[in-house]
This record gives structure tokens, C-alpha cells and sequence, in this order.
């Protein structure tokens, strides 16, 4: 398959990982950003291909795991209102609140759908001009374009039954946060492709310089990962801290103009939870002023709660790369996929889960042991992602 199997290629990837162990002279810890880079690491044994000197710690760029218990809260209290239809993907489902989840709303009558884009809610709002139609607009800047394009449509058509529940965020202020903590391991940064597809980079530059710590912007294939390694390691070993882009193949300097122009229509920077870190400012998006007819927030009435968010789960510990999933002591144990403690082990791209369901890849307790043969030497890798 093109712009697939070429990054998946076991000579290249080979090629790569024996050039990271010749020019690695010292233990450097790096952090991916990106949960689903966090999934590709896992699936593919990639920490097994790297030195013993080098490890991998995993960001806060799982966007089902930083939601925060308050705002899971508001959406099964709204979800749970007779006149709504609530729309979320799938994976916010099983995320538990304080006292339940969405998916037991929807068990006990609610009309709680899985859509796959804030376009089908928008249709759904269109179609049922008598219910309450809320999007749960969850994510990064790869997922609010779409959020804010949906809400542009809404006011020209004129949709008064549509809206938004928002918990956008934000990546530079939550790097900046991670490096702020005096203690922190993480020497460099892999940022997330997908976020600068639509970012573009320009803005990491002095991000960069602030942090003194080097940042690549990586992809998610196999080589894309390793290469980001590469790229990261050489630059650690000479001393040096700047922004190079990896994905070139899809990551422009400046982004996808018309995705962040729309973005900017619609949303103005706020301060936002992160859950298990606690407020970040300048982290999150919320609609601005002459859209807020379009917030759920404003619609529906506030809910509450007020419990701790943590609740035992380390989530916060893990996603700032103090901690890994197996050192949680209720990983496997009183939290698996089918129980879930926290997000995540329930969010597909969620550090417990990929360490749960790879567990014989990548647990971090054998992260720098070599194994006696690894995916690559196994089998051909497999298409599908
Ligand atoms: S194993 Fe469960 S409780 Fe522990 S950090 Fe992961 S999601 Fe939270």
C-alpha cells in the first residue's frame, strides 16, 4: 500500500535504529506527545529496537485522558435530559464520572449517540428540529476546526437546537508546563504530526529556545517514530535545541491556513483543566462571545461535583513522564479495559491501555531489555494501523 508500507519497512526501520545506536553516547529520556504515537511505540516494539540509553515517556496527548471529571460530569448530566440527543465518539463512553458514565445513561433510556464527526451532529440537529442536539467537542487542534466549522454552520442555518459541549486543548502551554517542573526527566520532545498538520510549527520555534530542549515533529508509522528519535538523539548529542519537522510529507511550516482561520473565528484561548495536572493557562479553547449562543454550557444548567478527579488513577503522573502505566498500582489489577479506573485505560489512545493490551511488547519495567526477537523480526508488519 503507498505512503504506508514504505514506512513500515523492516530494512529501513533496521537502518534507522542501527544509526541511533551508533551515534548514542549517554542515557537521554524523550516524550512523545501523542497518544496514538504512544499506540504505534507499543504495537510495533519500538523501545525494543532503540540503545538501553534511550527512553521513551509518554505525553499528554491523549485527549479522552486529559478531559477533566468536571466537564465528563456536565455531559452525563446534559446526556441524561429527556429533550437531548448527546453526541460523542465512542471512546468518552466508558470514561468514568464522578458517579457513572455516558454509557449507562444510554443503558438506563438516554438517546446518547456515537458519531464520528461534529458534521453527523450537526445533521442530527437539522433532522430533529424538536430535540436539543449537544456535541461533546473533545481534543486538540486537530479536532477543533471541525468543532468550529460545525458551529459557523449552525448560526448560518440558523440552528437553534445545536451545541457544543468544549474541552479543547492546547499542546505548547502543556509542553511548557512538563518542563517547568524542575524534576522532569523529559530531555526532547516527538509533537504530534497530526497537531501541526493544522498548527504548522513556526510557533515551536521559540518554544523551543524557552524550554532549551529540542522538539521533532514526528509522525506515526514505524520509521516516522524512529526517524523522530534519530533526529532528536543527534541534536541532544550536539547540544543543540531546535524544531525539526520529520513529517514533512504532511506537516507544512505554517499549518493548514483555511483549518486555523476557522478555528480563530469561532474560538478564543481560555484557561483549561487538565485532568490529573490541574489548570493550565492559556491551554484550552472556548467559543467566543458572539457564538456563545452555541456553548451547552449556557444552555444547560451547571452541574458540580466536586470530587477529587484523581480518585487513585495516576493518569496526571504518567501523562507528565514521572511515571509509567505499570507502576500504577491498580494497572491490571483493579483497572483493565473491561473496569476502568481512569481514562486511560478506557481511550484508545491511552497510555494504560496500549501498555494493557501490548503488554508483551512494552511494559516499561522491560522497556530497556532487549528481547530475544522483536515485531520486526516476528513477521511482516501488518497494514491496517
Ligand atoms: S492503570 Fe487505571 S488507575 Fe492506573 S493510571 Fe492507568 S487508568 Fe489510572
Amino acid at each position: 500500500m503507498q505512503y504506508l508500507t514504505e514506512y513500515r519497512e523492516r530494512a529501513s526501520v533496521e537502518k534507522i535504529s542501527a544509526e541511533i545506536q551508533r551515534i548514542t553516547t549517554r542515557p537521554w529520556a524523550l516524550m512523545e506527545v501523542c497518544g496514538g504515537q504512544t499506540h504505534a511505540i507499543a504495537k510495533y516494539g519500538l523501545q525494543q529496537l532503540l540503545p538501553p540509553e534511550i527512553e521513551l515517556l509518554h505525553g499528554p496527548g491523549c485527549p479522552v485522558c486529559v478531559t477533566s471529571l468536571a466537564i465528563i460530569d456536565q455531559a452525563i448530566a446534559i446526556a441524561a435530559r429527556p429533550e437531548v440527543i448527546f453526541c460523542s465518539f465512542g471512546d468518552m463512553l466508558r470514561v468514568p464520572g464522578s458517579h457513572s458514565d455516558l454509557l449507562s445513561v444510554k443503558a438506563a433510556g438516554g438517546d446518547v449517540r456515537t458519531v464520528y464527526s461534529p458534521m453527523d451532529a450537526l445533521a442530527l440537529a437539522q433532522v430533529h428540529p424538536d430535540r436539543q442536539v449537544v456535541f461533546f467537542a473533545i481534543g486538540f487542534e486537530t479536532t477543533a476546526p471541525a468543532n468550529a466549522m460545525a458551529v459557523f454552520q449552525a448560526q448560518r442555518k440558523g440552528l437553534g437546537n445545536f451545541s457544543l459541549l468544549v474541552s479543547q486543548f492546547l499542546v505548547p502551554p502543556a509542553i511548557e508546563t512538563i518542563c517547568a517542573d524542575g524534576d522532569t526527566r523529559v530531555q526532547g520532545f516527538l509533537a504530534a504530526g497530526h497537531v501541526c498538520a493544522i498548527t504548522g510549527f513556526e510557533a515551536y520555534q521559540p518554544l523551543a529556545q524557552r524550554i532549551r530542549r529540542p522538539i521533532v515533529v514526528t509522525g506515526f508509522e514505524p520509521l516516522d517514530i524512529l526517524e523522530g528519535v534519530l533526529m532528536c538523539v543527534r541534536q541532544l548529542e550536539q547540544g543543540t535545541c531546535d524544531v525539526q519537522n520529520q513529517y514533512a510529507r504532511a506537516v507544512p511550516r505554517e499549518g493548514n491556513r483555511p483549518a486555523r482561520e476557522m478555528l480563530q473565528r469561532v474560538f478564543e484561548i481560555s484557561p483549561q483543566h487538565w485532568r490529573g495536572v490541574g489548570e493550565i493557562a492559556g491551554s484550552g479553547l472556548r467559543l467566543r462571545p458572539q457564538y456563545s449562543a452555541f456553548d451547552a454550557n449556557q444552555r444547560f444548567p451547571r452541574v458540580t461535583t466536586g470530587r477529587d478527579d484523581s480518585r487513585g488513577c495516576i493518569s496526571g503522573q504518567i501523562m507528565q513522564g514521572r511515571s509509567k502505566p505499570d507502576d500504577c498500582p491498580h494497572f491490571g489489577k483493579a483497572c483493565r479495559p473491561q473496569s476502568p479506573l481512569g481514562a486511560p485505560m478506557v481511550s484508545s489512545e491511552g497510555p494504560c491501555a496500549a501498555y494493557y493490551r501490548y503488554a508483551s511488547r512494552y511494559a516499561s519495567r522491560y522497556a530497556n531489555r532487549k528481547p530475544a526477537r522483536s515485531q520486526y523480526e516476528k513477521q511482516e508488519l501488518p497494514n491496517e494501523h
